[in-house]
Parts: C-alpha cells; sequence; structure tokens
C-alpha cells in the first residue's frame, strides 16, 4: 500500500532517503518522505511497520521510464540534438554526441509527440556524461509546460501499469 500525495492526488509515488536529522528519527515511528512521481510535491507520510520494511527505499528520487523521443538544445557550447532514453519529472537521459559537461545548463526542446509542440523546459543541468549518455536534471520550466509533461509521464505510467 502506498499512500496519495496529498497535493495531486495520485498513487504514483516513491518514497525517498530521509533528509537531515529528524527524518531518520521519524522513521522509527514510521513516518517517511515520499516524492509524487507526476506533481513533483516532496511530503511525509506514515507508513507503519510491514508496510515500510517491504518497500524498499531508493537512492533516486524518481522512477524512470523508457522513452524514446527526439530533443533538441541550446546553451554554451551551442546548439545540439539527440534523443531521451529515459524520462521523469525530474529529469532524464539523453543519448548525444554534444560535447557536454556536467554542471553545464541547457535550454531543452522535448519532442514528445510528431503533431504537438515540443514541452520546454527551460533550464536542464547536466547531471553527468558517461561516453554518449547524458543525465540531464529540470531545474525550471514554466507551469504549463510542467503540466504537459506530467502528461506525458503519466500517461507512460498508466501504459506501464497495464503491462
Ligand atoms: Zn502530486
Amino acid at each position: 500500500m502506498k499512500p496519495q500525495c496529498p497535493k495531486c492526488g495520485t498513487d504514483f509515488v516513491q518514497r525517498i532517503r530521509p533528509d537531515g536529522i529528524l527524518e531518520p528519527l521519524a522513521g522509527l515511528l514510521f513516518i517517511h518522505p515520499f516524492r509524487c512521481q507526476l506533481c513533483t510535491h516532496r511530503f511525509r507520510a506514515f507508513l507503519p511497520g510491514v508496510a515500510a520494511l517491504s518497500q524498499k527505499v531508493d537512492r533516486r528520487q524518481y522512477v524512470r521510464f523508457s522513452a524514446r523521443f527526439p530533443v533538441t538544445f541550446s546553451g554554451d557550447s551551442g546548439p545540439g540534438q539527440g534523443a531521451v532514453m529515459d524520462v521523469t519529472m525530474g529529469g532524464c537521459a539523453l543519448e548525444s554526441d554534444a560535447t557536454l559537461m556536467p554542471s553545464m545548463v541547457l535550454k531543452l526542446k522535448l519532442h514528445i509527440a510528431e503533431h504537438a509542440l515540443p514541452v520546454e523546459v527551460e533550464a536542464a543541468v547536466v547531471r553527468s556524461v558517461r561516453s554518449k549518455i547524458v543525465g540531464l536534471e529540470f531545474a525550471r520550466f514554466a507551469l504549463q509546460e510542467k503540466y504537459r509533461l506530467t502528461q506525458y509521464v503519466a500517461g507512460l505510467v498508466s501504459a506501464h501499469r497495464k503491462e
């Protein structure tokens, strides 16, 4: 059993690592931190005994879903393009030939559908570069763009759950 996000109501939430000094202590009382996978809200919920033990804590804050769509971007090193390999509301993994370095900031256009405008991410930070795979963290997007990406990720979730 998983708690629901108090902000948007989805049960697509992920238990995350406790922060600071008090949260690990709260864990002893079965109060655990969670990250909503759709609206990105962080919250704490009461999850008694056995349920808490059976749900493992992931180091990552978001569950990744594989997805494949083109991305175009611009940044300090000029324009570039690539293909998304997986995506969450917190970021994505990108396959690209561009020369990118950790902590570079990019403006992204996610071409999630052929006949729709791309979702724009105003600022995405390069977190890792391993051969041609670039890990990006979404730092800022306009509200309506975030909403459109939420719809897209929610679609991936429901497709995944039907499998
Ligand atoms: Zn939520």
